[in-house]
């Protein structure tokens, strides 16, 4: 047992984290492992919730406050900035205040933000979240600002002192980086080239987490479904060339893999389908490009495997997407989609959409809302586009006025809303299985649940329903969020 960080005037009094999420999923599974690692040492973690979540609102004041970054978005970076300037005023009334960086903005502008902001103590890189316990104590002992940015490896941890929120369901990153080339996307610069997780290691730690109760596992990757995994770990268990026996069997059930010894993406869905009491699967973000019949064939036939389906299209406009160097025209997308929906009838599909970006003209524009009208979305984030530094596409001209932008994107998320207010009225009255997660936020005494396709439910029930599929006949719709009725 680690011996306890002790802080403040009571020397008996455990350190306290606060940990603020910005981001994607990848970033909140980093937050919770970074969130273990420091129980672990015996720090005391304030929370790990999503930004907003204020630990002075509660009444208690942090020691260390962690924000794990995103770089995605000019804005996400403006948020970092602002609350970086919050903690210096902070830190002025508290100067034993630690403040801390991770994720990718600190991939992305490394050692030059200790100079922008001589309140920051200290900045931990994707691959290094490990070393976060002894990098505090080596800013509490030296008061010197501190990094650890490592620029190889891969930026995963599997542990089981992970810090979960949720009893029933779990991330579970299965690959990082991008090798596609999107002109508007830091990914590549912050994360790196692709590097997939072992099989193995993956069916190990999936299985480890349904011993621990996790029924739901959402699996994520930059770019999922391009996952190409070696079978096992590459020196401990992988098969030995011309042993073909081995090489083309693999996991409980003698599962093939393909044909240069290696497992992909659809395989791995179907060794994971073979977890007993692994209730669901999911799994974030993918790329058009690798979205291929065998893997709608792989959902078809595997009832665990949810029925939403994320396929960022980024533009309606051929002529946009060429320049965003999406791999894609908008036929070839729209025949994947359409392929999805004669395959997987029941399937919802949500997307990602970039306005204004460079070069967009008007017809691009309504390219893109007819695109919406078209395929009809369960969902879209819709974003205005923000050029980030070192990306292909900061050297095109970012032309599209902001106000343009802004009317743009409004037009978009309106059009949108309506569609899925649409799509979401037409499952009124039906009864379908929910899966139950949790206690609902806003009210204790009700329940919430996600449907096959992912959609919220929260409806009344008893507190003994907590993991368990449900019938509920769904009686009303607000926003994304469905009140139900247990059938
Ligand atoms: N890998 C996924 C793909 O492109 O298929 C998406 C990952 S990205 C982290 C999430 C979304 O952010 C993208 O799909 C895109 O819509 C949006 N995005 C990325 N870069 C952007 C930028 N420079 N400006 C505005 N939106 C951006």
């Amino acid at each position: 047992m680690p011996e306890e960080i002790t802080g403040g005037s009571d020397p008996k009094r455990k350190l306290r984290v606060y940990v603020a999420t910005f981001g994607c999923q990848m970033n909140e599974y980093d937050s919770q492992v970074a969130g273990g690692l420091l129980k672990a040492e015996g720090f005391e973690i304030m929370g790990d919730g999503p930004e907003g979540d204020s630990p002075q609102k509660r009444g208690q004041s942090p020691d260390v406050v962690l924000m794990n970054t995103c770089s995605v978005r000019e804005h996400a970076e403006d948020r970092v900035y602002g609350r970086l300037g919050m903690l210096g005023k902070a830190k002025k009334e508290n100067p034993n205040l630690i403040i801390g960086l991770m994720g990718c903005m600190v991939e992305e502008h490394r050692e030059k933000l200790f100079r922008r902001f001589p309140q920051l103590d200290l900045m931990v890189g994707t691959r290094n979240i490990k070393e976060l316990p002894s990098l505090i104590e080596e800013v509490r002992r030296t008061r010197q600002q501190t990094s650890r940015i490592k620029q190889d490896g891969i930026s995963i941890e599997y542990t089981d002192l992970i810090h979960r929120t949720s009893r029933y369901h779990a991330w579970l990153p299965i690959m990082t980086g991008c090798n596609k080339v999107c002109t508007f996307c830091i990914v590549p610069i912050t994360r790196g080239a692709e590097v997939s997780m072992p099989a193995r290691e993956v069916y190990r730690e999936a299985s480890r987490l349904v011993n621990e109760g996790v029924k739901w596992i959402t699996l994520l990757g930059q770019n999922v479904n391009s996952y190409d995994g070696l079978p096992a770990a590459r020196h401990s268990e992988e098969p030995r060339r011309g042993d073909e026996e081995s090489r083309r069997s693999f996991g409980p059930s003698g599962l093939r893999m393909t044909e240069h010894g290696r497992v992909s993406f659809p395989e791995l869905l179907e060794m994971l389908c073979q977890i007993p009491d692994l209730e669901r699967i999911s799994f974030t973000t993918s790329h058009p490009s690798d979205a291929t019949e065998e893997l709608f064939q792989v959902i078809a036939r595997n009832p665990k495997i949810s029925r939403r389906f994320h396929l960022p299209l980024q533009s309606g406009s051929d002529r946009i997407l060429k320049r965003m160097k999406r791999l894609h025209t908008y036929e070839d997308y729209k025949k994947k989609i359409d392929r999805l929906r004669e395959i997987v009838p029941d399937i919802s599909i949500t997307t990602d959409i970039i306005a204004g970006f460079s070069g967009e003209a008007a017809e691009d524009h309504e390219a893109t809302r007819r695109a919406l009208e078209e395929i009809r979305y369960d969902g879209a984030y819709i974003f205005k586009y923000s050029p980030r530094p070192g990306t292909p596409a900061a050297k095109l001209p970012d032309d599209v006025s902001l106000a343009v932008k802004e009317q743009r994107n409004r037009e978009l998320l309106i059009l949108q809303k309506e569609i899925r207010g649409e799509k979401n009225r037409a499952w009124l009255a039906q009864t379908v299985e929910v899966f139950v997660e949790d206690r609902s936020a806003k009210r204790e005494e009700e329940l919430l649940g996600h449907t096959l396709q992912e959609k919220k439910v929260v409806f009344g029930g008893p507190e003994g329903l907590l993991g368990s599929f449900q019938h509920v006949t769904l009686v009303e719709v607000k926003d994304e969020t469905f009140r139900g009725v247990i059938s």
